[in-house]
């Protein structure tokens, strides 16, 4: 036992800022108490961000893969038909 002080896993959502000593601790957290109200999924292929907010997913888009808040728009309804 070294003391159990060492968590060098802070969960990075706003306002939260836990910390674990393991990795699967912080997704464990992570997945049932931030996850579960993010359904904004970014459209992106290969990107697993997800969102509580509309705006910020959009704004996810703009920043990290350049997409016009259009795209996002479209991406982000539910398809009808095919
Ligand atoms: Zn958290
Ligand atoms: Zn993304």
């Amino acid at each position: 036992m070294e003391g159990g002080a060492e968590r060098p896993y802070i969960c990075t959502e706003e306002g939260c800022g836990k910390n674990f000593q393991r990795g699967e601790h912080l997704k464990r957290h992570v997945n049932s108490v931030h996850l579960k109200y993010r359904r904004y999924e970014c459209p992106h292929e290969g990107c697993t961000s997800t969102f509580s907010r509309k705006d910020n997913m959009k704004q996810h888009g703009r920043v990290s893969h350049g997409l016009p808040p259009v795209a996002m728009e479209m991406s982000n309804g539910s398809f009808s038909g095919s």
